[in-house]
């Protein structure tokens, strides 16, 4: 068996570590004669690898008892509905800042709730930065400021925390876990997991305790954050599989040293792949310098009639999965903390010798 390099931007890559360890325990898991899948997850067992799961992510990002941590089905697209839902009325205004696709969609869905107030926007430079600071329109009395870490799309990073007096709430969909991160800056973040948690289907959410109370009656019992604080997440039967293989992957990443050796990491991964695009001549990245993405790195090459011999070669070296998102074209290499830096240099060494022959 040989396994290829998986640049997809999610449902991503996982630690082969991980995939090994969830094939010995399928059929058995730890001397019980079921599989994870086949447990309740009212039973000991279950309870005790979602509790484990839990305690491993808070060790890795130093989450304070403050904060509930939620293990939620939806996807991140159902929290673009939540967070207005629970945290504004109507008559509320909440504050977003707009950096692309992604970002665009929670403010659209927040409409629906609540007063939203774009207090940014890079759209004239076609979204390939992000909006400094002091230029931003906050309201006075907004109900929290939402941000979007990382746009997945557009390959396009804050590289600092914004400030805020209103509680802040952050898409990480396509960056948490990918070095440390000072979650007491927060009111609230989520984080669909098919990225840098696990497969998809489980979605994180870290709440800050005395945000669960704003919601009001008319909120649905399954989309209150509430509810699923009071009920350790089983308020009705979780995500179990998906959630236990996040345990493996929150397992992994403390055996790897942690969020501090993740982020020098991929630091270096980023660097390298960005300094091969721009020395190169033949491949462009538009995003300016300090706005890149370490996680998501869209690139195209000197012309459009490359693409599909690119693809189709990259395919039969082993290398997957590089196809740009369907909006923009091009090409985009995902290299989340589950891809090695051996599949950065096959993917830098792949692009010089495809440049050479085309360029
Ligand atoms: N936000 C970001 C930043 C994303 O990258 C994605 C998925 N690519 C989403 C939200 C939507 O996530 P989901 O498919 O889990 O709803």
């Amino acid at each position: 068996m040989s396994r290829a390099y998986n640049f997809c931007a999610g449902p991503a890559a996982l630690p082969e570590d991980v995939l090994r360890q969830a094939a010995s325990e399928m059929l058995d898991y730890h001397g019980r004669g079921l599989s994870v899948m086949e447990m309740s997850h009212r039973s000991d067992d279950y309870v005790a690898i979602a509790e484990t799961a839990e305690q491993d992510l808070r060790d890795l990002l130093g989450i304070s008892d403050d904060y509930a941590v939620l293990f939620l089905q939806g996807g991140a697209s159902q929290q673009f509905a939540m967070v207005p839902m629970n945290l504004m009325g109507r008559d509320d205004v909440a504050d977003y800042i707009n950096t692309g696709q992604w970002s665009a969609k929670a403010i659209k869905e927040a409409k629906q709730f609540g007063k939203v107030n774009v207090a940014a926007s890079s759209e004239a430079t076609n979204f390939t930065t992000v909006p400094p600071q002091d230029t931003w329109q906050l309201s006075d009395n907004a109900a929290y400021l939402h941000y979007t870490p990382n746009e997945t799309i557009g390959g396009v990073e804050y590289d600092f925390i914004p400030e805020s007096r209103a509680p802040l709430v952050a898409d990480l969909s396509s960056t948490i876990l990918s070095r440390p991160l000072d979650v007491s800056k927060f009111g609230l973040i989520y984080a669909g997991a098919q990225k840098n948690i696990g497969p998809a289907g489980v979605c994180v959410v870290i709440v800050r305790k005395d945000l669960l109370e704003r919601a009001g009656d008319q909120v649905p019992t399954m989309l209150r954050y509430k509810v699923h604080a009071e009920n350790g997440s089983m308020y009705n039967t979780p995500p179990t599989y998906a959630w236990y293989l996040a345990g493996l992957v929150f397992k992994w990443l403390k055996a790897q040293g942690g969020l501090t050796a993740m982020e020098q990491l991929n630091r270096r991964k980023a660097e390298k792949l960005y300094g091969y695009i721009d020395a190169s001549g033949f491949y462009s990245n538009p995003v300016e310098k300090h706005s890149r993405s370490w996680m998501n790195v869209p690139f195209v090459l000197a012309d459009e009639q490359f693409d599909k011999p690119f693809l189709k070669e990259a395919d039969a070296a082993g290398l997957l999965n590089l196809k740009g998102h369907r909006s923009v074209g091009g090409m985009r290499a995902s290299i989340y903390n589950a891809v090695p830096e051996a599949a950065v240099d096959a993917l830098i060494d792949f692009m010089k010798d495809f440049a050479q022959r085309h360029g």
